[in-house]
């Protein structure tokens, strides 16, 4: 295992570098000096060796010397060709050919779609900091303020309530900036009138949140209302159809169908949601035609967007536990138009 977060969710380890080898008996990670102590304070599922060249050869070493291992499987979508060819020069030459078996299915990717009720309890307040946080830059907007002082002004507050930091770079679209679905925070100044849009995610205990409200500056115009209106209803009806035994697919067509109605189906661009974890973005996705079935402890995101270029975009943004009978909404602020 070389993906970082997998090896915390196996071991626990949080440093930045790691090889987690496992075998039927024995399971031993690797990382280099500077972690030492790091890791023999996080890891105890695995006995750690400190090396001074890169974990994962050393990983594909160890594992080529254990006796009885005949092959070491590698989470292909986590291993660069060059990795490759450097792992299997590492090998003894009469390995190199057969050794290493590219894994068909991503091993831990399918323990960490579902969260077990330790994850989901700190998932649960990393998504309550989220929506603090939305309390908290309500009480600050005011005119004169650039985009990039809301984003400070969120990521400060953020740390201030125990954050270690942010899932992904705060969005922070204002006016017609608020049609791109990924508006990064710039100098433009707050509009008089016009949309809002803030999406933002806390990192606590390594798990993400991930939330996105619009609020309007002014009283807005009818299309802008309807349009609000739209997305609220498409959002409310997709977080409705999660539940066990739902296809992600039938998810996100439960918020197409309600745009489409609406005549906004050409200006929703993108998946409804995607599974967040340690990583703010994991399987399963929500997109049209995605099979994949719900079950009890994934946790995914819905939201639902329309983006009129060069006039405004609108998107609300939720994370939804699926439960036994349902989805459990994480991020309960409020989501009617707030108008400012
Ligand atoms: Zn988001
Ligand atoms: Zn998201």
């Amino acid at each position: 295992m070389t993906h970082l977060p997998d090896v915390r969710y196996l071991a626990g380890f949080t440093g930045s570098s790691a090889a987690l080898a496992v075998t039927g008996r024995a399971a031993r990670l690797f990382t280099d000096g500077r972690y030492k102590s790091q890791a023999a304070e996080e890891v105890q599922a695995a006995k750690v060796e400190i090396v001074s060249g890169a974990p994962a050869l050393a990983a594909v070493q160890w594992l080529s010397a254990q006796p009885g291992v005949e092959n070491a499987g590698f989470d292909a979508a986590w291993a660069t060709v060059a990795e490759l060819a450097r792992w299997k020069a590492g090998l003894a030459s009469g390995l190199r050919r057969k050794f290493l078996v590219p894994l068909g299915e991503p091993l831990v990717e399918s323990l960490r779609l579902m969260k077990d009720a330790d994850e989901l309890a700190i998932m649960r307040k990393a998504a309550l900091l989220g929506c603090k946080l939305f309390d908290h830059i309500l009480e600050f907007l005011h005119l004169g303020l650039r985009e990039i002082d809301v984003a400070a002004e969120l990521e400060h507050q953020a740390r201030v309530l125990g954050a270690e930091g942010m899932s992904f770079e705060t969005i922070v679209a204002s006016g017609p900036r608020s049609a791109l679905p990924h508006g990064r925070a710039t100098t433009a100044r707050l509009p008089r009138r016009g949309f809002l849009t803030l999406d933002f995610g806390v990192i606590l205990k390594g798990y993400c949140s991930d939330m996105t409200r619009t609020v309007h500056f002014g009283t807005p115009k009818p299309k802008e209302r309807s349009a609000y209106e739209a997305v609220l209803e498409a959002q409310q009806a997709a977080v409705a159809a999660v539940g066990s035994g739902v296809k992600c697919g039938d998810v996100d067509e439960a918020a197409r169908s309600v745009l489409r109605t609406a005549g906004l189906a050409e200006a929703f661009s993108h998946s409804t949601g995607h599974g967040v974890g340690l990583e703010i973005h994991e399987p399963p996705r929500v997109g049209t035609g995605q099979t994949t079935v719900l079950r009890p402890g994934m946790v995914v995101t819905i939201e639902p967007g329309i983006y009129l270029q060069g006039e405004f975009g609108i998107r609300i943004e939720d994370m939804v536990a699926v439960t036994r009978t349902g989805g459990e909404v994480m991020t309960p602020a409020p989501k009617a138009l707030i108008e400012l």
